[in-house]
């Protein structure tokens, strides 16, 4: 009878071997293809190249334990969209998929030498791009400091894309890892099967955020937990702002937004974070040209003072005690409109999850993170509601962090 749910073509001898607990699908019949002797593969389609040769093809239905050593790998199976089997298949396929993701090779996106690695902290541990030098050169000196300055942004290029590159396979990671625990969550019997290469996985996804973690400056990262919390700043618009005529006002305010929403959620030293704000001054002045440097030089001096106001909360909450935060890892979001796949995590909170992470369940994607206070509140106070965070209290309940994280039900309660 024709149905019309529509229908699945599955590759079952491909993803199901002996070894996958069928669970409570172990009796559940699966229709054939046969050679008439009645021995040799099951196929999905009568059609299939194997059988070929065969006399005559008999169509069989049997219990999927016993068609399971005998399925064709190069077959599938048209199932209909309500087949129980079509979820189970498909959450065999998500494990199976960790496969790829373990084992001794390094991801071809992150095989970089320790020699590269050092390197690329090295450099970054200074900024994000080479100091400027001091003093002005004389033409011979010129050429060759400008070679080498060449070869310097070359360096500090190269050791942003390792970080990138970390960043980006360590998120990938998890979106696998999350993936497979809603297989076993929805497929129970299917835990001891997925177990192994979750272990596996987990250790890369250490393996990713540790090699990410050592490219990224604790300190920068303290910094800028302070940004939401400073007040809107005086501005008291001198004639170094002339260039900008009666807009002066405005365009600073607007310089002053974005420096903060960009440095509220960068991974940079504040100092190398000054473009934002440098943009929108760039836009106002259009093409004019008198009082252009007085300007800049302003705006500097501005920026300057907000990151020095910055650095006074810093100090403020230097003696403060570590807070245990927990985090729901929100997984990456595919955009189809530019086949991209988009991180909800900023620059900021990503950088903060690797350095400060101490435990993980993976069965709920939570992670347990000891924060500088000042870093918890900023975390807590601007995660959006793809990201649940929560305090959680190991002294006051004297439950260990790995107890704490996993009765924490970020779905259910969300924030406390
Ligand atoms: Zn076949």
């Amino acid at each position: 009878m024709p149905s019309n749910s529509p229908v699945y073509s599955m590759a079952l001898g491909q993803l199901i071997a002996a070894n996958t607990p069928l669970g409570p699908l172990y009796e559940n019949p699966i229709t054939c293809f046969t050679p008439a002797s009645g021995t040799g593969k099951l196929h999905g389609e009568q059609t299939c190249g194997a059988l070929r040769s065969a006399a005559s093809v008999h169509e069989v239905t049997t219990a999927l334990h016993d068609a399971t050593p005998r399925l064709c790998a190069n077959c599938r199976w048209p199932l209909p969209a309500d087949s129980p089997l079509v979820g189970f298949v498909d959450a065999v396929r998500t494990i199976r998929r960790l496969e790829s993701y373990i084992g001794p090779e390094p991801s071809p996106d992150t095989d970089f030498d320790e020699a590269e690695e050092q390197d690329a902290a090295a450099a970054l541990a200074t900024g994000e791009y080479p100091k400027e030098r001091a003093g002005t050169p004389d033409d011979e000196e010129k050429e060759t400091e400008e070679d080498a300055d060449d070869k310097e942004w070359e360096r500090f290029k190269h050791a942003r894309l390792i970080r990138e590159r970390h960043r980006g396979h360590w998120r990938y990671l998890h979106g696998y890892m999350i993936e497979s625990a809603e297989a076993v969550a929805a497929h129970p019997w299917l835990r001891s099967f997925a177990e192994p290469l979750q272990h596996a996985l987990a250790v890369e996804i250490e393996r990713e955020r540790h090699a990410l973690a050592r490219l990224l400056r604790p300190q920068a990262l303290l910094d800028t937990a302070a940004i939401r919390a400073l007040p809107s700043p005086e501005l008291n618009v001198g004639p170094e702002f002339a260039i900008l005529g009666s807009d002066a006002d405005q365009t600073l305010r607007r310089a002053w937004s974005e420096w903060q929403d960009s440095a509220a959620t960068s991974w940079k030293a504040l100092e190398d974070d000054h473009f934002a704000a440098y943009f929108v001054l760039h836009d106002a002045m259009k093409r004019r040209r008198k009082g252009r440097d007085e300007a800049v030089t302003a705006l500097e001096r501005l920026t300057a003072e907000w990151i020095g106001a910055a650095r006074v909360v810093v100090a403020h909450h230097g003696r403060s005690p570590r807070r245990m935060v927990a985090v729901k890892l929100p997984t990456l979001h595919y955009d189809p409109y530019s086949a991209e796949s988009r991180d909800p995590l900023t620059d900021w909170e990503a950088g903060i999850i690797a350095t400060y992470q101490i435990a993980a369940n993976w069965d709920t994607a939570a992670v347990a993170l000891l924060l500088p206070s000042l870093v918890a509140e900023h975390l807590i106070s601007d995660a959006g509601s793809l990201m649940p965070t929560a305090y959680l209290d190991a002294e006051e309940s004297g439950l260990s962090v790995s107890v704490l994280l996993a009765n924490w039900r970020p779905d259910e309660t969300g924030r406390p």
